[in-house]
């Protein structure tokens, strides 16, 4: 006991030493905007260097939730480094490294550009009136790995008034921000310039939705009303809100897609947004999504998903989870928020379906494997995606909601896939992370049952996946789409390139992929007719399934003739409704998931 009470002193004492001795300095930076219109912001960083005769500085190569090796330092240009006026000799060491000669200087100030003109959610854009950064592609830091704290001031043109980013404000200074360590950093985008910025508290918490680019057009106190809203199914859901405030930034650009962090989002939309029904429901879906991942992937994560090296690949087979089962909260939110109908949400459910059903590549490839290969499939589409890899965004959806349903049926309605997402949370949120096992478990442990050998099944495998229960459990069925006309179809996806009609996409398992169509042949005439680029369904309406027809191509400009057996066209068996003859209890399990 004694000996005990020492050896913790001790250590007491020694940790107190080393806390006060290492307190690592911060990087500071200064970001300016000298010509914005021409898309670049110059960067000055301060390092200290402990006295060491050298230092390394990295960029990250990638942005964590993109998992593509995107190459940023390629954006860098006119690195250089001072001490005390003095000039310092600044050698490559990696394509996104710099070795400096120091001097022996405490700290040594280091310059840079940075082009920003990539409007997507992972890089960076700048110009006249506006700057949308991000931590990967803008921030050079020191490489040594050591936890230190970033700063960034920044120093904005005179017409631009605000600023807006998830970093912590350094009090008294304006546009000054700290980040605890680099992945904080790299995790807060920072927008810049005139800023429309609606605020509202949740359970004590500042919420900020923040709309930039232009948005003259957004109705941004409707949004920010029905964020509000999401806000509050998402803690339904999860039951608290483990964030200091969050950041919904949205650029306002014409422009799509969106990046989850911890402690904010970044999507793209349109002016537009706010002004149908249909884009409004689509952009809240997106809202939920990219919200809800505040929990799920970024607090709670595949084992694998952190800390992160910005250097190399971070291989997870568990996206499925942290990207699929957060798409399926996603709009599962909206609905519950009151904000979508129950057949718009049973609609979205089933394009979901429909995407994974009508997809070959799902008898190739298991929903593991995608996200496994993230790195070289999912982010790297090619004509041939469709026929080789599933999606894990729809599939792991189509497995939430099958678990869902597999979660209450087990339990007579008393528990659900919320409570199952609580409990992985309280185990493994945090730095712990989850192992797929353990992942499986807490799922099975809420349920009551053993669900590992379903999991082996559904994303393991490239076994269909099986509707029935959860389609049987909420009084729901499968309706075709009524083609009324059932076209007769070749099977290849086509695009008008300038007047010519020309095949993208040859689906396994269609009469082109038999005949031998192949992606970029030109399609001339269908039986010695010629075909214009906007006539092919016409042409087609010509003709009925079990038809022969003969197609002319031009392949590399070399014409080639190609017999084609048409098929009728597949058509739209996924469309998920309520069943006319459900059950009061179906109808109520119905609600108890969807919400009134
Ligand atoms: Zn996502």
């Amino acid at each position: 006991m004694l000996h005990v009470f020492f050896a913790t002193l001790a250590a007491l004492v020694v940790m107190t030493h080393s806390a006060t001795a290492q307190a690592p300095e911060p990087i500071r930076y200064t970001l300016r905007f000298p010509a914005p219109h021409t898309h670049y912001l110059d960067v000055e960083a301060v390092y200290p260097t402990s006295r060491r005769p050298q230092v390394e500085l990295m960029m990250a190569v990638w942005t964590p939730g993109s998992y593509l090796v995107r190459e940023y330092e390629r954006h860098v240009e006119g690195l250089a480094a001072t001490a005390g006026g003095k000039t310092l000799t600044v050698a490559k060491s990696a394509k996104n490294r710099w070795r400096i000669e120091t001097g022996g200087a405490a700290t040594i100030t280091v310059t840079y550009r940075v082009y920003g003109r990539e409007m997507t959610v992972r890089n960076n854009w700048v110009e006249s009136g506006f700057a949308m950064l991000n931590g990967a592609p803008t921030f050079i830091t020191l490489a040594d790995k050591t936890p230190r704290p970033h700063e960034v001031r920044l120093d904005l043109p005179a017409a631009w008034k605000g600023s807006a980013t998830p970093l912590t404000p350094v009090a008294g200074q304006s546009h000054t921000y700290r980040a605890e360590d680099f992945d904080t950093l790299v995790d807060s985008p920072i927008i810049a310039g005139n800023p429309v910025v609606k605020t509202f508290d949740v359970d004590g918490k500042r919420h900020h939705l923040v709309l930039e680019g232009d948005p003259s057009l957004f109705d941004a106190d409707r949004a920010a009303a029905d964020v509000k809203k999401i806000v509050e199914a998402g803690k339904g859901v999860m039951g608290r809100l483990d964030y200091p405030h969050y950041f919904f930034l949205n650029m306002v650009v014409e422009s799509g897609g969106g990046l989850e962090h911890k402690n904010a989002f970044l999507t793209m939309s349109s002016r537009y947004t706010t002004r149908t029904h249909r884009a409004y429901v689509n952009w809240l879906n997106l809202v939920g999504h990219e919200y809800f991942h505040n929990w799920n992937i970024k607090r709670l994560r595949p084992v694998e998903l952190g800390p992160f090296d910005y250097e190399t690949e971070a291989y997870t087979k568990g996206l499925w989870v942290g990207e699929g089962f957060t798409d399926y909260y996603g709009a599962l939110l909206v609905k519950r928020a009151g904000l979508s109908t129950e057949p718009e949400y049973l609609d979205e459910l089933s394009n979901t379906i429909e995407q994974v059903q009508l997809r070959p590549g799902r008898l190739v490839q298991p929903v593991d494997m995608a996200s496994f290969d993230t790195w070289i499939k999912q982010y790297r589409p090619d004509e041939n995606s469709l026929n080789t890899s599933i999606d894990y965004y729809s599939k792991g959806a189509a497995i939430a909601f099958m678990l869902d349903a597999k979660i209450r049926k087990a339990t007579g309605g008393a528990r659900n896939l919320d409570a199952a997402m609580r409990v992985a949370y309280e185990r493994y949120s945090g730095a712990k992370g989850y192992t797929l096992d353990q992942f499986y478990q807490a799922m099975s442990d809420v349920a009551g049952v053993d669900l590992m050998p379903w999991f082996a099944d559904v994303v393991s495998s490239t076994n269909e996946l099986d509707f029935t229960e959860a389609l049987e459990f909420f009084g729901l069925r499968f309706t075709p789409v009524d083609l009324k006309t059932a076209r007769a179809t070749m099977g290849a996806s086509t695009r008008a390139d300038n007047g010519r009609l020309v095949v993208t996409v040859v689906r396994r398992g269609t009469p082109a992929y038999d005949a031998g169509v192949n992606v970029d042949d030109e399609i001339l005439a269908v039986d010695d007719v010629r075909v214009r680029a906007d006539g092919l369904v016409a042409r087609m309406d010509q003709y009925k399934a079990g038809d022969r027809v003969r197609l002319l191509v031009a392949r590399r400009d070399r014409l080639v003739t190609l017999d084609v057996t048409l098929a009728p066209e597949p058509g739209r068996p996924w469309r998920m409704q309520p069943r006319p003859d459900a059950t009061a209890e179906q109808k109520a399990r119905l609600t108890s998931w969807l919400g009134q």
